[in-house]
């Protein structure tokens, strides 16, 4: 039996940034990773301003992103984000440094699989598989960072993340230099399809069914063979926080952003307010309680806004007509990619009412 005051269970972006400050605050914890060299599927999109804000080695970035497009149909219209740039990492590079800045900050990093708990009062007692060897781990915490898939919230939940599919693939003949959101019935149903810069080459996919994938390489006029595959991506609408001595985080909590699902941000994000309560020993309330303060209101603006505009494609070419204002597109991406505060109600309508007509003049 092996003991630690937390264990991490996940080495993606979540687990990783809770691992390592709690490590920086000297606080003792095991982080396990199934496989070290898991891809995580994803486009890979993070808001420039994460590295400072997480301490990031900046050379893990790939390409940096300064356009912004939105398609329907014939449609486009590009959106400048210099002020709030995209990089693009690669997730295997990504989370493989992620989790060496936990062990050099002092996390016992370890291959291995979650395979159950035991719970009790004051304590938790975990059985691990590290190569063919079944560990104990006895902790005073256990923080789920498991993913999409959470074994953990099945286990101390009793469910499965509610998810939505997506469908994507790895391109070589295109190498796009801006993030291109395509919208509407055909090529997205309610969510979007996505054309983005990759590490290498560039990356497309479909938040939603496959066939969906099929009208985007047609869009894109693409007639390159490739891999599709699929994998799920959470929906902001059970989310979890704690439950009987186990903290959810990032995609196993359901944190990831309506409308963009924008994930590896908010992990960390959810991380590094989780191990500051940890770190404070507050009581585990703490954690929803700050995060709420913190993002409540972002996640919610976002989820009205993907019903309201990306309901049907009338709804789009209103949103289009609407992201015709400069405006509006600065106000979107500073609350999107930025941290302003975006209120919507008569009176932020009213304003943008007023904005297209004065255009219009
Ligand atoms: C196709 C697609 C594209 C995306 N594109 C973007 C994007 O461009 N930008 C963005 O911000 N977000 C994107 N996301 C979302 C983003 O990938 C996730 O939100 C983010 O990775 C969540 O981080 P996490 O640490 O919570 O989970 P994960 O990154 O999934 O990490 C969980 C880790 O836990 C490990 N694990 C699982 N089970 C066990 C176990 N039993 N024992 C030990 N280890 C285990 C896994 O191997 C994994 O490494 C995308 C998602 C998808 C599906």
């Amino acid at each position: 039996m092996i003991e630690t005051e937390i264990l991490v269970v996940g080495g993606g972006p979540a687990g990783t940034t809770t691992a390592k400050y709690l490590s920086l605050a000297g606080i003792k914890n095991i982080l396990i990773q199934r496989n070290f060299h898991f891809k995580k599927p994803c486009g890979g999109g993070v808001r420039l301003d994460a590295f400072d804000t997480f301490e990031i080695d900046k050379n893990l970035i790939e390409k940096e992103v300064y356009t912004l497009n939105l398609v329907h149909k014939k449609q486009k219209i590009s959106i400048d984000i210099t002020q709030t740039p995209i990089a693009i990492v690669d997730r295997v590079k990504f989370d493989t440094a992620l989790r060496k800045q936990a062990k050099e900050a002092g996390t016992d990093v370890y291959e291995a699989t979650f395979v159950n708990l035991e719970i009790f009062e004051n304590y938790v007692i975990s059985t691990i598989k590290k190569e063919d060897t079944f560990i104990k781990i006895k902790s005073k915490y256990v923080v789920a960072a498991d993913g999409v898939n959470s074994k953990l919230r099945k286990q101390v939940n009793k469910e499965n993340v509610s998810a939505t599919m997506t469908h994507y693939c790895d391109i070589t003949s295109q190498q796009y230099t801006s993030c291109t959101f395509h919208v509407g019935a055909q090529v997205a149903q309610k969510n979007y399809a996505w054309a983005f810069p990759h590490a290498e080459g560039s990356n497309i996919g479909v938040v939603g069914e496959s066939q969906c994938l099929s009208v985007l390489k047609k869009d894109l006029l693409l007639e390159e063979k490739t891999k599709d595959l699929g994998y799920k991506i959470p929906n902001y609408d059970n989310m979890i926080f704690y439950k009987t001595r186990v903290f959810f985080v990032g995609d196993s909590a359901s944190q990831v952003l309506p409308f963009t699902y924008e994930g590896i941000y908010y992990a960390m994000g959810a991380a590094k307010i989780l191990s500051n309560v940890l770190i404070n020993k507050e009581p585990p309330s703490a954690y929803e309680k700050q995060w709420k303060e913190k993002y409540a209101k972002k996640f919610d603006t976002l989820l009205k806004l993907q019903k309201l505009f990306l309901y049907n494609d009338f709804t789009i070419r209103i949103m289009m007509q609407l992201y015709k204002s400069q405006y509006i597109q600065k106000q979107m991406v500073l609350m999107w990619l930025g941290d302003r505060e975006l209120t919507i109600n008569a009176a932020f309508a009213l304003k943008v009412i007023k904005r297209i007509i004065q255009r219009r003049k």
